[in-house]
């Protein structure tokens, strides 16, 4: 014969089991948006971003230094030829071969000049480039920053939901735990923490509700006329006989 059992007490086995599993379920939820996971996404794309941004635009200066360089260069030049012309030109210099000299001069410089002006004009391609390519990262980074203010906030939101709705089940399962015997509670809480989280389950159409197995009508007779704390003879688990 099945020990005396408090049978309001093994119905609020279930009521408790309801509680745990609501508890359950809240910490696996908070412990699994997809809002976080892709937050986590986000910082990292940011971080990324971040890096790429950083390499770009010394890339984006340096080139933009050596536009300024070969501009430089070439204003040097260009000074350079309209003084030689100048005394080409000045009828100063009257000797034929210091004459040629400097017109052999001036076509050097010229060359010179043409020469830095492709320079200079493949370097301002670069230059567009460059700050083509610091733009579009701006903007992506942009766009990051703002989903991840707007994530951060819903998931604040999400998580305190969620904790409201703990904090609610955790009053409930320490008022139902405080009306259910000590001997009984360990016991619960032992199959609970062996059997995936559920230690207390209901019979239904002769079905544990823990198992989800039907069993023999037999055993299902013999549950129903014994009484008392029963137990699934499948998974073990406490079975409330209604
Ligand atoms: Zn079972």
């Amino acid at each position: 014969m099945a020990p005396e059992v408090d049978t309001t007490a093994l119905h609020r086995l279930l009521d408790l089991q309801g509680e745990d599993s609501a508890i359950k379920r809240l910490v696996d939820q908070r412990g699994s948006l997809p809002e976080a996971a892709r937050l986590e996404e986000l910082k990292s794309q940011l971080a990324e971003l971040d890096a790429d941004l950083e390499i770009a635009g010394k890339q984006r200066d340096e080139i933009a230094r050596e536009v300024a360089r070969v501009e430089g260069e070439i204003e040097l030049v260009d000074q350079k030829i309209q003084r030689e012309e100048q005394r080409m030109y000045s009828g100063q210099v009257s000797n034929p071969k210091e004459l040629s000299a400097l017109q052999a001069e001036v076509e050097m410089l010229k060359k010179k000049k043409a020469g830095l002006e492709d320079q200079e004009l493949e370097a301002m391609v670069g230059r567009d480039q460059a700050d083509t390519t610091v733009q579009n990262l701006t903007t992506e980074h942009e766009q990051a920053t703002k989903e991840s203010g707007e994530l951060t906030e819903k998931l604040g939101e999400l998580t305190q939901s969620i904790d409201a709705d703990l904090a609610r089940h955790n009053a409930n399962r320490t008022q139902i735990a405080g009306s259910i015997p000590d001997d009984m509670l360990i016991l619960y809480e032992k199959i609970r923490e062996q059997k995936h989280g559920i230690g207390a389950a209901a019979l239904e159409n002769g079905t544990c509700q823990g198992c989800h197995t039907a069993l023999p009508a037999k055993e299902v007779e013999r549950l129903r006329a014994s009484g008392g704390l029963q137990r699934c003879e499948n998974c073990r688990r406490i079975l409330i006989v209604n």
